[in-house]
């Protein structure tokens, strides 16, 4: 399997919790992270784009690759990328995100880079943080 992840998403890959914008996007994503919680998705090459990427893919709001909000979702992808320390075309395993995410990704970090994410304030992403 082929993914490529725009930067927020290795964050919102690692708190998703089976919610989305409808049941496409959802059934995707699902699918997208029970490939890579297997041994072989784990160590799968995920490679960092601008544009939308395999999340992406059927969600509503893609306007043929580009985000309807794309100006907001450029800022998400601003901050993630310099907390994760990503550059656009990098290749990452979802091990090595996972272990970056735990590293780099402070609970005020997380509150600072995910500040104008809409789903934030429903507190799952917040939890899961605090899990890890
Ligand atoms: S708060 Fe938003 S951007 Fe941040 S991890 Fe959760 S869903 Fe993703």
């Amino acid at each position: 399997m082929q993914i490529a992840f725009r930067p927020h998403h290795f964050l919102c890959a690692l708190c998703f919790q089976g919610k989305g914008y409808s049941p496409q996007f959802i059934a995707n994503f699902t699918a997208i992270m029970a490939y890579l919680n297997t041994p072989l998705g784990e160590n799968t090459p995920i490679t960092v784009t601008a544009n939308t990427d395999s999340i992406c893919s059927p969600c509503p709001h893609n306007q043929q690759g580009l985000c309807e909000t794309e100006a907001s979702i450029a800022v998400l992808d601003n901050a993630h990328k310099e907390a994760l320390n990503l550059q656009i075309g990098d290749e990452i395993t979802w091990k090595e995100a996972k272990n970056l995410i735990a590293k780099q990704i402070t609970l005020p970090t997380f509150h600072r880079i995910c500040a104008t994410c809409s789903w934030k304030k429903l507190g799952l992403c917040e939890n899961v943080l605090r899990d890890l």
